[in-house]
């Protein structure tokens, strides 16, 4: 009997699948391999920012931000109105839901206000765009990358020739 070679083997990890991400409330979809992903979340978070970075088959980059909450706010709170927060059931909160400090909303109310997960992707054909996105400027306009970012990038770029190039070589004008 003959024995089957398994060449898919050697891409293992690397095997372009279908992706989708979210772009305030449109979603994209496309094939292609995740490079790396990054979050901000510690022990205790209940707001953090998760990062992913994707490669299509066609070359193109996407760049996923997404900024999650597991807050939750009764009627009363102020922030209800500042966050434009909708109105949802106990029923459909995240397994993790905190109640807000503020308000201290509790599990028996009929009505909560979650805050929702802010969605926020780019597509580009060079990795360019991909670091002018994650760059972020202080008071004195000096560029610099968040923790996360750089965590980011770093793996990403362990997994994409162009990105580890811009990353690590950068031209100063
Ligand atoms: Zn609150």
């Amino acid at each position: 009997m003959k024995t089957q070679t398994t060449p898919t083997t050697l891409r293992r990890g690397k095997k372009s699948q279908m992706h989708e991400v979210k772009d305030g409330s449109r979603t994209l979809q496309f094939n292609g391999r995740l490079l790396g992903e990054s979050s901000s979340w510690r022990r205790g978070s209940t707001r953090w920012i998760e990062f992913k970075l994707y490669k299509t088959e066609n070359g193109s980059y996407i760049l996923s931000r997404v900024g999650v909450s597991i807050v939750f706010h009764s009627a009363i709170c102020p922030l209800v109105k500042r966050y434009g927060l909708k109105e949802g059931s106990v029923d459909e909160l995240k397994n993790d839901a905190l109640p807000c400090e503020e308000c201290n909303p509790t599990y028996h109310m009929p009505i909560v206000f979650p805050e929702t997960d802010r969605n926020w992707a780019q597509v580009s054909d060079d990795p360019e765009p991909v670091l002018d996105a994650l760059y972020k400027y202080d008071a004195g306009g000096a560029r610099y990358l968040t923790n996360v970012a750089q965590r980011l990038l770093e793996r990403a770029a362990l997994n994409d020739e162009k990105i580890d190039s811009i990353y690590r070589i950068e031209m100063i004008p």
